[in-house]
Protein backbone atom coordinates (compact mmCIF):
# COMPACT_ATOMS: atom_id res chain seq x y z
CA UNK A 1 0.00 0.00 0.00
CA UNK A 2 1.35 3.23 -0.90
CA UNK A 3 -0.30 6.68 1.04
CA UNK A 4 1.48 9.68 2.25
CA UNK A 5 0.20 12.89 4.21
CA UNK A 6 2.01 16.02 5.13
CA UNK A 7 1.33 18.48 8.54
CA UNK A 8 2.07 21.71 9.25
CA UNK A 9 1.44 23.51 12.87
CA UNK A 10 2.81 26.15 14.68
CA UNK A 11 5.67 25.38 17.00
CA UNK A 12 3.47 25.83 20.40
CA UNK A 13 3.58 23.09 22.75
CA UNK A 14 0.42 22.05 22.99
CA UNK A 15 0.78 20.90 19.57
CA UNK A 16 2.82 17.90 20.52
CA UNK A 17 0.30 15.95 21.25
CA UNK A 18 -2.27 16.87 18.28
CA UNK A 19 0.88 15.84 15.88
CA UNK A 20 1.89 12.39 17.58
CA UNK A 21 -2.19 11.36 17.60
CA UNK A 22 -2.49 12.85 13.89
CA UNK A 23 0.23 10.60 12.86
CA UNK A 24 -0.97 7.77 14.67
CA UNK A 25 -4.28 8.00 13.22
CA UNK A 26 -2.82 8.21 9.95
CA UNK A 27 -0.53 5.13 10.64
CA UNK A 28 -3.72 3.56 12.01
CA UNK A 29 -4.72 2.35 8.44
CA UNK A 30 -1.99 -0.57 8.36
CA UNK A 31 -3.10 -2.19 11.53
CA UNK A 32 0.00 -1.45 13.93
CA UNK A 33 0.33 -3.48 17.13
CA UNK A 34 0.27 -1.66 19.95
CA UNK A 35 3.77 -1.74 20.66
CA UNK A 36 4.52 0.21 17.58
CA UNK A 37 1.82 2.46 17.89
CA UNK A 38 3.50 3.71 21.48
CA UNK A 39 6.82 3.79 19.38
CA UNK A 40 5.67 5.79 16.79
CA UNK A 41 4.09 8.48 19.36
CA UNK A 42 6.78 8.60 21.35
CA UNK A 43 9.46 9.19 17.97
CA UNK A 44 6.61 11.74 17.16
CA UNK A 45 6.62 13.35 20.53
CA UNK A 46 10.49 13.88 20.96
CA UNK A 47 11.21 15.37 17.17
CA UNK A 48 8.52 17.21 17.69
CA UNK A 49 9.68 18.49 21.20
CA UNK A 50 12.73 19.31 20.18
CA UNK A 51 11.71 21.46 17.18
CA UNK A 52 9.51 23.40 19.63
CA UNK A 53 12.24 23.62 22.30
CA UNK A 54 15.75 23.56 20.62
CA UNK A 55 14.69 24.77 16.95
CA UNK A 56 12.21 27.69 17.79
CA UNK A 57 13.75 27.94 21.72
CA UNK A 58 10.16 28.50 22.23
CA UNK A 59 9.41 30.92 20.23
CA UNK A 60 5.90 29.81 19.05
CA UNK A 61 6.16 31.46 15.97
CA UNK A 62 7.90 28.76 13.90
CA UNK A 63 6.18 26.37 11.51
CA UNK A 64 6.83 22.46 11.95
CA UNK A 65 6.00 20.22 8.95
CA UNK A 66 5.58 16.57 9.24
CA UNK A 67 5.64 14.57 6.15
CA UNK A 68 4.52 11.16 6.64
CA UNK A 69 4.44 7.83 3.66
CA UNK A 70 3.54 4.71 4.31
CA UNK A 71 5.28 2.67 1.88
CA UNK A 72 5.24 -0.44 0.06
CA UNK A 73 5.66 -3.76 2.45
CA UNK A 74 4.62 -1.71 5.89
CA UNK A 75 7.63 0.65 5.97
CA UNK A 76 6.71 3.87 7.42
CA UNK A 77 8.91 7.20 6.56
CA UNK A 78 8.20 10.11 8.69
CA UNK A 79 10.54 13.54 7.86
CA UNK A 80 9.76 16.28 10.72
CA UNK A 81 11.13 19.87 9.45
CA UNK A 82 12.04 23.50 11.30
CA UNK A 83 13.30 26.42 10.21
CA UNK A 84 15.01 27.15 13.23
CA UNK A 85 18.29 27.63 14.70
CA UNK A 86 19.90 24.34 13.38
CA UNK A 87 22.79 22.36 14.99
CA UNK A 88 26.27 22.74 14.54
CA UNK A 89 27.44 19.60 15.41
CA UNK A 90 25.12 16.64 14.76
CA UNK A 91 27.39 13.91 15.51
CA UNK A 92 27.47 15.18 18.82
CA UNK A 93 24.00 16.29 19.48
CA UNK A 94 23.51 12.22 18.15
CA UNK A 95 25.72 10.98 21.29
CA UNK A 96 23.45 9.58 24.16
CA UNK A 97 22.73 11.99 27.15
CA UNK A 98 24.19 14.94 25.07
CA UNK A 99 22.00 18.25 25.76
CA UNK A 100 22.63 21.70 25.23
CA UNK A 101 20.42 22.60 27.44
CA UNK A 102 21.03 20.52 31.31
CA UNK A 103 19.47 23.83 33.23
CA UNK A 104 16.46 22.54 31.42
CA UNK A 105 16.10 19.16 32.55
CA UNK A 106 16.90 17.98 29.64
CA UNK A 107 18.30 14.23 29.50
CA UNK A 108 19.79 14.07 26.20
CA UNK A 109 18.05 10.92 25.29
CA UNK A 110 15.60 12.49 22.85
CA UNK A 111 18.03 10.92 19.19
CA UNK A 112 18.97 7.88 21.12
CA UNK A 113 15.30 6.90 21.41
CA UNK A 114 14.23 7.81 17.61
CA UNK A 115 16.97 5.57 17.07
CA UNK A 116 15.98 2.91 18.98
CA UNK A 117 12.86 2.84 17.89
CA UNK A 118 12.90 3.18 14.12
CA UNK A 119 14.98 1.33 12.01
CA UNK A 120 16.83 3.99 10.19
CA UNK A 121 17.87 7.69 11.50
CA UNK A 122 18.93 10.99 9.23
CA UNK A 123 19.52 14.50 10.93
CA UNK A 124 19.95 17.25 8.30
CA UNK A 125 20.77 20.04 10.06
CA UNK A 126 22.11 23.80 9.03
CA UNK A 127 23.09 26.62 11.16
CA UNK A 128 20.67 29.28 10.61
CA UNK A 129 18.32 27.26 8.38
CA UNK A 130 16.64 24.36 10.67
CA UNK A 131 16.70 20.97 10.89
CA UNK A 132 15.56 17.87 9.13
CA UNK A 133 14.84 14.51 10.48
CA UNK A 134 13.77 11.41 8.89
CA UNK A 135 13.18 8.04 10.42
CA UNK A 136 12.29 5.08 8.50
CA UNK A 137 10.17 2.30 10.34
CA UNK A 138 9.45 -1.18 9.87
CA UNK A 139 5.85 -2.47 10.73
CA UNK A 140 4.64 -5.98 10.64
CA UNK A 141 5.03 -7.50 7.64
CA UNK A 142 1.25 -7.76 6.38
CA UNK A 143 0.17 -11.51 6.67
CA UNK A 144 -1.25 -13.64 3.74
CA UNK A 145 -4.21 -14.99 5.07
CA UNK A 146 -4.42 -18.64 3.78
CA UNK A 147 -8.29 -20.19 4.00
P1 LIG B 1 15.73 15.11 25.92
O1 LIG B 1 15.25 14.84 24.50
O2 LIG B 1 16.20 13.86 26.57
O3 LIG B 1 14.74 15.87 26.72
P2 LIG B 1 17.55 16.81 24.52
O4 LIG B 1 16.41 17.32 23.72
O5 LIG B 1 18.60 17.81 24.91
O6 LIG B 1 17.02 16.08 25.82
P3 LIG B 1 18.10 15.16 22.23
O7 LIG B 1 16.68 15.14 21.86
O8 LIG B 1 18.87 13.89 22.08
O9 LIG B 1 18.30 15.63 23.74
O10 LIG B 1 18.84 16.30 21.40
C1 LIG B 1 20.24 16.53 21.64
C2 LIG B 1 20.61 17.96 21.30
O11 LIG B 1 20.48 18.18 19.90
C3 LIG B 1 19.75 19.02 21.96
O12 LIG B 1 20.16 19.30 23.28
C4 LIG B 1 19.95 20.20 21.02
O13 LIG B 1 21.16 20.86 21.28
C5 LIG B 1 20.10 19.52 19.66
N1 LIG B 1 18.84 19.50 18.88
C6 LIG B 1 17.97 18.46 18.74
N2 LIG B 1 16.97 18.75 17.91
C7 LIG B 1 17.17 20.03 17.50
C8 LIG B 1 16.46 20.92 16.63
N3 LIG B 1 15.32 20.54 16.01
N4 LIG B 1 16.98 22.15 16.43
C9 LIG B 1 18.12 22.56 17.05
N5 LIG B 1 18.82 21.75 17.89
C10 LIG B 1 18.37 20.51 18.12
MG1 LIG C 1 15.00 16.06 22.89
Amino acid sequence: MKNEMELKFLSVSKNESFARSTVASFVAQIDPTMDELTELKTVVSEAVTNAIIHGYEEREDGWITIHCKILDENVVELTIRDEGVGIENVALAKEPLYTSKPELERSGMGFSIMESFTDELVVESEVGKGTTVTMKKQFHQVKTVCH
